[in-house]
């Protein structure tokens, strides 16, 4: 059986970037969340960066041609190959979709499963009001939810709200996820495995990872 690659698909506040994060770490998978490489980006001020700002700060899609040209090369990585990988928060588009199948199919890999994660506009916004990133690690947490801890947090890196984490802009997001992401769920139909995303995170993960474990057999 070869490594095992997956999507999760979802708002933004589902819960995916920190499940991805965990079933990374655990399970020794890569997790590639295009988020995470265009805010680093947008830190570094490259040139992808630079171009992405001011779709990210308004809560808008990047253009699917830079996205699809990021994850072209981060999926040339042999590590996938091996380790298989999470692709977290892509695709987000009709267009990305078809792009990652042709890049997927030149490269000889299976996409396996992709997990929707299904949740409300009201808990979205309750989420994100108190998601807090680190801006060493990335890690995830939540005021309320998942309070960072020298044992869960072992940089101490200093703690963020992200730009487009205010209410209005989360709104707004939740609104481009309907019009452009949300067809993807019909699109992937054959492999969706649609998960109750405000159930607890352990239910969540034992979900997931009995999906793998079963690819794996
Ligand atoms: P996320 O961390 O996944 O919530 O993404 C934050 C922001 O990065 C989004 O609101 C978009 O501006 C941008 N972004 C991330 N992934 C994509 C993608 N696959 N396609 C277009 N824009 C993206």
């Amino acid at each position: 059986m070869s490594a095992p690659v997956m999507i999760f698909l979802g708002t933004a506040g589902s819960g995916k970037g920190t499940q991805a994060q965990k079933l990374s770490e655990n399970l020794d998978i890569v997790h590639l969340s295009t988020g995470d490489l265009l805010r680093e980006a947008r830190d570094n001020s490259t040139e992808l960066g630079e171009a992405a700002e001011s779709y990210i700060a308004a809560g808008d899609l990047v253009p699917d041609e830079l996205i699809l040209n990021l994850i072209k090369e981060k999926l040339s990585d042999d590590n996938i190959r091996s380790k298989g990988c999470i692709l977290d928060g892509f695709p987000r588009t009709i267009a990305q979709a078809e792009g990652l199948s042709a890049l997927l199919k030149t490269l000889n890999i299976t996409l396996d499963k992709v997990f929707l994660f299904d949740i409300s506009l009201e808990e979205t916004i309750e989420r994100l009001g108190g998601r807090r990133i680190c801006a060493t690690c990335q890690r995830i947490f939540h005021v309320k939810h998942n309070p960072a801890t020298a044992a869960n947090h072992p940089c101490d890196g200093e703690l963020k709200i992200r730009v487009d984490d205010t209410e209005e802009k989360i709104r707004y997001r939740y609104k481009v996820y309907q019009e452009q992401t949300a067809p993807l769920i019909d699109y992937y139909s054959a492999k969706l495995v649609t998960l109750d995303a405000a159930a607890s995170p352990d239910i969540i993960y034992n979900t997931i990872k009995g999906q793998i474990m079963a690819l794996e057999d």
